[in-house]
């Protein structure tokens, strides 16, 4: 679609949505995730003086509720899957089933690795679609769970992978065999990209965000670094921070001559120089309207 028609749709953000990580840490640890990163950043933000020590490890039911309370605004699909493997939570099948009463489209990634028996029992109750990571972990799922769920869910399912010793893990699999990307430079190894000048995110994932289980909220999914907490779910509503000034900083510097943390973005898209005047006046226009 041309630039100039995008910015000018409102609908891009009415099509975001929210990602909740339920976990300090995930320990499936997959070659290629910079898991590392986001450990060490979550625990250099430092747990709120306000937020009991155990509600900082894991999200609880009750801090769930607090996040259903804060996003309402125009987010209408949540995805449970952030930065860590959400079935690590044991309140995960809880958190799910509120989202989905709530009436949110609801989506679920998961590894199955540390699944438990009820995990999976409570897995083939749902009927949201599902994706299973097939991943290069060194820990494995029990034999036959990846074709017990393939026959017996219910919902959408598919089965996506990185690397072949992940498509090995059930070669029937239907899903994306994905590509590896570098995260905003978050993963070392995978090729960097360096886009120069004023960029816009394609779509729009800076309304996008992800909520931790502090409450803190990640500008997005590259952000596994946590450089950019642009707010707290349990302090303010997710208005209040799509309209903040950390949010507009982050995204006047991604429409700015300098370097951001988006020029590194497989999702971002240079704003071409020859109409550069006109296409950033649309853009900053289409990014004000949504405090309308
Ligand atoms: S371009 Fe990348 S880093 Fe920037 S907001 Fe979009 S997803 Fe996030």
């Amino acid at each position: 679609m041309p630039m100039k028609k995008l910015f000018a749709q409102r609908k891009f953000y009415k099509n975001n949505h929210i990602e909740i990580t339920l976990t300090n840490a995930c320990n499936v640890m997959c070659s290629y995730c910079p898991q590392s990163n986001y450990i060490k950043s979550y625990k250099n933000l430092g747990k709120p003086s306000w937020l009991p020590v155990s509600s900082a490890r894991l999200m609880t039911v009750e801090n769930f509720q607090r996040v259903l309370v804060g996003i309402d605004h125009a987010v209408e699909r949540i995805f449970f899957t952030g930065f860590t493997e959400p079935l690590a939570n044991p309140n995960w099948y809880e958190c799910v089933s509120l989202a989905i009463e709530k009436g949110y489209q609801v989506f679920l990634n998961t590894t199955l690795i540390g699944a438990r028996a009820i995990d999976i029992d409570n897995l083939l109750s749902l009927k949201i679609p599902l994706r299973i990571h097939l991943t290069d972990s060194k820990k494995v799922v029990a034999d036959g769970i990846y074709e017990r769920i393939a026959k017996e869910y219910r919902g959408d399912v598919k089965f996506d992978y990185f690397t072949e010793t992940g498509r090995l893990l059930f070669p029937q699999a239907n899903g994306n065999a994905g590509e590896i990307n570098s995260r905003s430079d978050n993963v070392s190894f995978a090729p960097s990209i360096k886009l120069r000048g004023p960029v816009f995110c394609k779509e729009f994932r800076q309304y996008s965000n992800v909520v931790l289980p502090d409450g803190n909220v990640a500008v997005c999914c590259s952000d596994f670094s946590l450089s950019h907490i642009i707010g707290n779910i349990y302090q303010n509503s997710l208005r209040e921070i799509h309209e903040s000034d950390k949010l507009n900083i982050f995204i006047n510097q991604m429409l700015s001559d300098e370097s951001s943390f988006c020029n590194n973005c497989e999702y971002a898209a240079e704003i071409p120089t020859d109409t550069k005047g006109q296409l950033l006046g649309l853009a900053k226009l289409a990014y004000r309207r949504i405090k309308q």
